[in-house]
């Protein structure tokens, strides 16, 4: 298996996980860009969002669930943070697996782009 989330997905690779779910898990990105930096990441491997479907509705909310729960565990609905995910190399994606950036615990420059 090549994809590197799908091994942390399957605990060949460590990670710090502080959300999971059956169809979802969340854990500390390993180059922290804020204080609070989690990846909210599908178990099933998804290179991205583009490949997400209306129709994985049980998917989304698992997603949601997660980034609530890294909301609440972090103070973020006091103190601001950004949800990000990239698809393609021109868009900044390095992992070609689903995932969510949840980004906060400082100030936030305002570009998106
Ligand atoms: P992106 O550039 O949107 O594809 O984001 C990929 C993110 O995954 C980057 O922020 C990396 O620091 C992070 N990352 C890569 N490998 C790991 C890993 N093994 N554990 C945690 N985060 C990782
Ligand atoms: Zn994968």
């Amino acid at each position: 298996m090549s994809c590197i989330f799908c091994r942390v997905v399957s605990g060949e690779l460590p990670s710090s996980k502080v959300y999971e779910s059956d169809l979802v898990v969340a854990f500390e990105d390993i180059q922290k860009v804020a204080p609070v930096h989690v990846l909210v990441v599908p178990k099933q491997h998804l290179a991205s969002i583009a490949e997400l479907s209306p129709q994985d509705a049980a998917l989304l909310s698992d997603i949601q669930r997660a980034i609530q729960s890294v909301i609440a565990a972090n103070g973020l609905a006091e103190s601001g943070f950004r949800v990000v995910t990239n698809h393609g190399e021109s868009a900044g994606q390095t992992v070609f697996h689903l995932h969510f950036h949840v980004i906060g615990g400082r100030v936030l420059e305002t570009s998106l782009g």
